[in-house]
């Protein structure tokens, strides 16, 4: 069982590609965060996200049952349940982390052999073109998501690897052997 880290700006296509894995292998399965923001339309709790108020998840950190947690676009909290590497050993199944940096940097220093993937996107402009296409957020959201963006590609230089997603699939498949190699590595 490998613990995979999928970082990279908001709108670069990682919930496109863990989709594509989960869909396309029998391997791997997605860490459910918990998170203090509220669903999108289409979100389902205990799928997506486990959505908590800020109290719960504050217990979740003064309990230390967060292997990782971050305050994202300068309000909500996002986090990693330890219980997710006890769900994914049981099932003997690589564990995804769609994380941003903050997280991922949490995660390296815990699990030195967790394997750290950043996703670039194909240019910024194309980034901010996907963020907009999304049409769930207002402007101010994409402005202070474009502002983030700026900073997590800023450290995509910490990671592992890096990959860029010009083409879902290939990039998801990209992902799928990084983790086949440095399984064999190990
Ligand atoms: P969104 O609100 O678009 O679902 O996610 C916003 C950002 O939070 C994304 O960059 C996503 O990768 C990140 N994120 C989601 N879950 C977690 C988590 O458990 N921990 C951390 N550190 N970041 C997360």
């Amino acid at each position: 069982m490998s613990l995979v880290v999928l970082a990279g700006p908001a709108g670069v296509g990682k919930g496109s590609i863990v989709r594509w894995i989960l869909d396309n292998t029998d391997d791997f399965m997605l860490s459910v965060s918990a998170t203090t923001r509220h669903p999108r339309p289409g979100e389902v709790d205990g799928v997506h996200y486990h959505f908590v108020s800020r109290e719960s998840f504050e217990r979740l950190v003064a309990d230390s049952q967060m292997l990782e947690w971050a305050i994202v676009h300068g309000n909500h909290f996002y986090g990693t349940p330890l219980n997710e590497l006890t769900r994914a050993e049981a099932q003997d199944k690589h564990l995804l982390l769609e994380i941003e940096v903050q997280g991922a940097r949490q995660v390296r220093e815990k699990i030195p052999e967790a394997l750290m993937i950043f996703i670039n996107p194909p240019s910024f402009e194309e980034l901010e073109r996907r963020l907009r296409s999304r049409a769930t957020e207002t402007e101010e959201q994409i402005q202070t998501r474009l502002v983030t963006a700026r900073a997590e590609l800023a450290a995509a230089g910490e990671f592992d690897h890096q990959l860029t997603n010009l083409d879902l699939e290939a990039c998801a498949r990209q992902v799928v052997e990084l983790v086949q190699e440095a399984e064999r590595g190990s």
